[in-house]
This record gives structure tokens, C-alpha cells and sequence, in this order.
């Protein structure tokens, strides 16, 4: 009985096709994003929210609903974070920065297979904390608090599926 409650939960949203329950996002800044970046940050974002058995919808922000992604350099405070979320009286928003600067050092290039992944990579970890509501971290794995270049190059995309 458990597991099928289990299932029940996680199946809980459905789309109206029936199919996979789709991840939402949209980006808030679309003119300050290199549109080569951006394609990538698309294709692994995909895929990586179809590892996470959901779909992804690429929306306008003007949508109800949309998580709102902005690509930025740097954070105003902490110049090696590589992304956020906003949080608000322990709310976890719908609204998440990925930060380029530091990533594009961390990982020495800026070629948009190797940036605009590993951005995808920072994104699905936000989003993460965003559709658990969580603001710690877990020890190790996606939803640890620091990634290692190597990880954001070499893992695969299920690696940072969304639990
Ligand atoms: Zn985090």
C-alpha cells in the first residue's frame, strides 16, 4: 500500500496529455544570455529533467507558474557561488540565478557545450531546492553544496536528476 501511495504522490502532477508532469521554466533576462549558451543550457537541462521522469516546457515569463531562471556573472556577495534561489520567510522562490563568471573559471572555458551544461547543471540544482523546499544541502551527490569542475564536465546528465 505504501508504494502505491508512493507513486500516486509522485505522479501528482500530471499534465493535461497525461503524460510526463513538466518542469516549467522560463529565463527572466533572455537579451543578456549568449544564445549559443542558451541552446545548450536547453538541451541538458532536458535532459536532465527527463532523467528526473518530467518533462520540460521552456515558457515566456509572463506565464503563471514558470520558474524564472536569469543568467548572471557574478553573485553581488559571494563571488564563487554558482547559483541561487531566492528564499523569502522560508520560501523557497521560484526564482533562481546561475552565475557564469565563476563557472566559466572554475571549468577554463567558455565553449557553450562546456559552460551552457554545466549551467543546466547549476539550474537543476536550484530548481531543486525550489520543488523540495529545502535551503540545506545533502553530504555529496547533486544536491551537495559544492561541485567539483570535473563533475560539472564529466557526469551524466541522470547524475543531477531532481529528486
Ligand atoms: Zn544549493
Amino acid at each position: 500500500m505504501a508504494a502505491v501511495l508512493a507513486l500516486l504522490a509522485s505522479a501528482g502532477s500530471l499534465n493535461a496529455a497525461g503524460t510526463q508532469p513538466q518542469v516549467v521554466v522560463c529565463i527572466g533576462n533572455p537579451l543578456a544570455a549568449d544564445r549559443w549558451l542558451v541552446e545548450e543550457w536547453k538541451r541538458e537541462l532536458g535532459r536532465i529533467v527527463e532523467s528526473s521522469g518530467r518533462e520540460l516546457r521552456v515558457a515566456n515569463c509572463d506565464e503563471p507558474g514558470a520558474m524564472q531562471v536569469y543568467f548572471m556573472r557574478v553573485h553581488p556577495l559571494e563571488s564563487s557561488a554558482l547559483g541561487a534561489a531566492r528564499t523569502r520567510g522560508g520560501v523557497v522562490l521560484p526564482l533562481l540565478e546561475v552565475y557564469t563568471e565563476p563557472l566559466a573559471a572554475m571549468l577554463g572555458t567558455r565553449l557553450p557545450g562546456v559552460l551552457g551544461r554545466a549551467m543546466a547543471r547549476v539550474t537543476a540544482h536550484e530548481l531543486a531546492h525550489v520543488l523540495r523546499q529545502e535551503t540545506h544541502h545533502e553530504a555529496a551527490g547533486a544536491f551537495a553544496a559544492q561541485y567539483t569542475a570535473g563533475l560539472l564536465r564529466a557526469a551524466r546528465p541522470a547524475y543531477f536528476a531532481m529528486q
